[in-house]
């Protein structure tokens, strides 16, 4: 994560003199070397002392074309008329903190003079750069407090994270193997748009170009890949020649996704022509390494699962994608079964994943090879994006997984259950009042403030349900 980049950058002017600004360059490289140490999501790294309306456009110019450079922290030690950030902050187009803080923490009351003043005014020259910005509109986060506050760090932290994810959507390949399922509604969208908001180039594929890769895979890697499978999961069958089957398909994946530079992708099961099982195991194994996944064509939560996994970078928790089935809706203890029928994340076991394999009902295809296991507990959030065909718009609500109250012999497929919160009928109104889709992606690691960030920068509609 370090090796993407968030220039830091105090703003100054001439007027004070040589010292003074001599003073403004070495109190805020220590300060952006204090976060550099604290903040693990990118490398903080210092460049200048801002004086003038040239240097301001030059070094936002930079940062925009840095691709490298993931966002900017932008900080007035002095008072810095903010007339000349105008022509820089037209020009830039990476996420923007402006941190309100100061590099003395306490007034020193007995020494203060006019000159300590007139070096630390931040509460004056960062009202003056805030009204810019918000006058020219921008999308920005507001820091306010002491640099060295664990709140603070905290909130900066977040913001590396944010800023690196839509760095990476920035540069996301989506890959859709088969067309949006036939009549689903929520799972379209506007791929145009979603590039120009989110980078996000989606393609169609035909499962066909998968086909092919299948039919080269060889013996040799076909067991190196089942040599992952038992190391990571129990084989709980008989049938090892459906598991291979599978196997197949993941090595095609991996081989596609990095010829064509791919970080999410769809499937649908009305397009398998050629292959003989939908592929379960292969697509659950290839979730817990990030890669984004939507079923029946659902570009937009494999994207967005995508995006999701990178900024939950470095953290503890699981993130991937799942999908409303099923409630038992017993009173005041209404739980929901997120389980589609197989593309459930191991991030979500709480033990070991068994490898099974069982028909699955529907699509005549041969009995798919998938993992089975219980979901874990925890705080979480789901979020959803859909196409409201004037905008996107994000919901995202908090959850609670629990634990199965019950075992289901009879389900031979991933299970994880949740609460919807605050309460069933309240948290499940305003879901579908708000459009949210029966995809989300669920994350244990990321939070409702996390995705308001990122709805903010990258000026999303937002529903919050908490
Ligand atoms: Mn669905």
């Amino acid at each position: 994560m370090k090796t993407k980049t968030i220039y830091f950058i105090a703003g100054s002017q001439d007027l004070y003199g040589e010292e003074v600004l001599k003073q403004v360059a070495i109190n805020s490289q220590e300060m952006a070397n204090f976060l550099d140490e604290r903040v693990p999501g990118a490398s903080i790294s210092w460049k200048c002392v801002v004086r003038s309306s040239e240097e301001a456009e030059d070094i936002l110019v930079q940062a925009s074309a840095d691709k490298a450079c993931i966002g900017v922290i932008v900080w007035m030690h002095t008072f810095s008329p903010a007339k000349m950030w105008i022509k820089g902050l037209q020009r830039l187009t990476k996420p923007l903190l402006h941190l309100h803080t100061q590099h003395n923490k306490a007034l020193p009351y007995d020494l203060i003079d006019m000159d300590f003043m007139n070096l630390n005014q931040s509460a004056h020259g960062d009202r003056e750069f805030g009204f810019i910005c918000t006058r020219l509109g921008l999308n920005r986060e507001v820091v306010a407090g002491y640099y060295k506050n664990e709140a603070v760090i905290k909130r900066i932290q977040r913001f590396a994270d944010v800023a690196r994810a839509m760095d990476y959507s920035h540069n996301l390949r989506v890959a859709m193997f088969g067309s949006n399922m036939r009549d689903v509604s929520v799972t379209d969208g506007d791929r145009v748009e979603s590039e120009i908001r989110y980078g996000w180039n989606v393609n169609y594929y035909g499962v066909g170009d998968i086909v092919t890769l299948v039919n080269q895979i060889t013996e040799g890697e076909v067991e190196n890949k089942m040599a992952e499978y038992a190391e990571k999961y129990k084989m709980h069958t008989a049938d090892i020649e459906a598991v291979k089957e599978q196997a197949k398909y993941e090595l095609a994946f991996e081989k596609f996704f990095k010829k064509e530079r791919v970080g999410a992708f769809t499937d649908t099961f009305q397009d398998l022509h050629g292959l003989k099982q939908l592929p379960g195991l292969a697509v659950q194994n290839v979730m817990a390494k990030g890669v984004g996944f939507g079923p029946e064509g659902d570009y937009k939560t494999s994207a967005l699962m995508a995006v999701l996994c990178q900024m939950a970078k470095g953290r503890t928790g699981a993130t991937a994608f799942l999908e409303d089935y099923t409630y038992d809706l017993t009173e005041g203890e209404e739980i929901e079964l997120a389980s589609h029928m197989l593309e459930v994340s191991p991030v979500f076991a709480a033990d070991q994943p068994r490898v099974e394999v069982h028909p699955l009902g529907i699509g005549g295809k041969e009995p798919p090879a998938r993992l089975v296991f219980d979901g874990i507990e925890g705080k979480g959030i789901a979020v959803s994006m859909v196409d409201m065909g004037t905008h996107f718009r994000l919901i995202c609500a908090d959850i609670q997984l629990v634990k199965a109250p019950k075992e289901m012999p009879k389900l031979p497929v991933a299970k994880v259950m949740w609460k919807i919160l605050p309460d069933f009928a309240s948290g499940a109104e305003r879901w579908i009042y708000a459009g949210g889709a029966h995809h989300a992606v669920v994350s244990t690691a990321l939070t409702k403030e996390d995705i308001a960030l990122f709805a903010k920068l990258t000026n999303t509609e937002l529903v919050v349900i908490s």
